[in-house]
């Protein structure tokens, strides 16, 4: 790829470490996005995805007619329309909504039976996918699901219990365009060898490279209620264990963000630390992406976009 544009002064320091030469060089040896596998052509960087492909004819619930999920443009869809910076969305679950305590039922449901498919949301009404913004814990209880199907959700975020689903093989959140990152904990699914992530929704995505959100380097335990964050800044409601050692996070949350393969994309993954030793023990973010684990913001400087 040669130049990328990079400058040996615009890197962010996160642990007070310059990164060596030979990270800074990015290659694009990205893994084909089961994205771009449905993608037609496209013609033009302002292209928004509007893909519909025969595969995931099943994988939506019933329609009615009535909204099933918002729309969001916090990335933009093109070098063009990205904003300078961006912030996580705010929504918090509504645990009482009757959607939500349909997908407690269903996620129990599937969790007593064993089944190797999950598609929740196809048994749901409009509305109650509407309802739905993250999934409930409870999912760590899926340790047979092999197949997890999110096609076309409302969700903005995913918890850290996906990591229990330890027999996931393919993993498809396609087409829900507000999930614009990953919990690190997805990569303790180490048999997810197929993805489907609409790539353009992604912070730092390597078609026109959003921004990721800023993040508290450091939160001291005095200085929030780890069990009752404010999603629009820490991007989740709580932090109870470490995404790296998976200990309790008690003391300090250190958060960073870090670009790894999951399957055959590339996620932005946030990573909630318990310890700067923690973060020290992550591996190397995939070549191609902002070479050092990192705390987002407008001056975290990505690799060109490809387009
Ligand atoms: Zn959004
Ligand atoms: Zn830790």
């Amino acid at each position: 790829m040669g130049n990328i544009g990079l400058s040996a002064h615009s890197f962010p320091k996160v642990f007070g470490q310059e990164s060596s030469p030979d990270t800074r060089r990015a290659v694009f040896t990205q893994p084909r996005s089961t994205a771009d596998r449905y993608a037609r052509p496209m013609p033009a960087e302002e292209t928004t995805p509007q893909l519909f492909p025969n595969r995931f004819a099943d994988a939506v619930g019933p329609g009615g007619g009535e909204r099933s999920r918002d729309v969001c443009r916090c990335v933009g869809h093109s070098t063009r329309t990205r904003p300078a910076r961006v912030t996580f969305h705010g929504e918090r679950q509504d645990t009482g909504a009757a959607g939500w305590q349909h997908l407690l039922a269903l996620v129990d449901e599937a969790a007593a039976d064993g089944r190797p498919v999950f598609r929740p949301f196809v048994e749901m009404s409009a509305p109650e996918r509407r309802q739905v913004v993250t999934l409930p814990p409870t999912i760590a209880k899926l340790t047979a699901v092999k197949h997890l199907v999110l096609y076309g959700t409302n969700l903005v975020r995913i918890p850290p219990e996906i990591g229990n689903m330890t027999s996931l093989e393919r993993f498809e959140p396609y087409t829900s365009h507000r999930l614009h990152w990953y919990p690190y904990e997805l990569t303790r699914c180490t048999g997810i060898t197929d993805s489907t992530v609409s790539t353009r929704a992604l912070y730092g995505n390597f078609k026109f490279r959003p921004p990721f959100p800023a993040l508290r380097p450091v939160t001291r335990a005095g200085e929030a209620d780890l069990g009752a964050l404010d999603p629009a800044v820490w991007g989740t409601e709580a932090v109870r264990t470490c995404s790296v050692c998976a200990g309790p996070v008690d003391h300090e949350l250190h958060q960073v963000w870090i670009s790894r393969p999951v399957g055959t994309d590339v996620l932005p993954l946030l990573v909630n630390a318990c310890s700067t030793a923690c973060l020290a023990a992550l591996p190397e973010p995939h070549s191609g992406y902002v070479p050092t684990p990192h705390t987002g913001g407008p001056a975290v400087v990505q690799p060109a976009s490809r387009w």
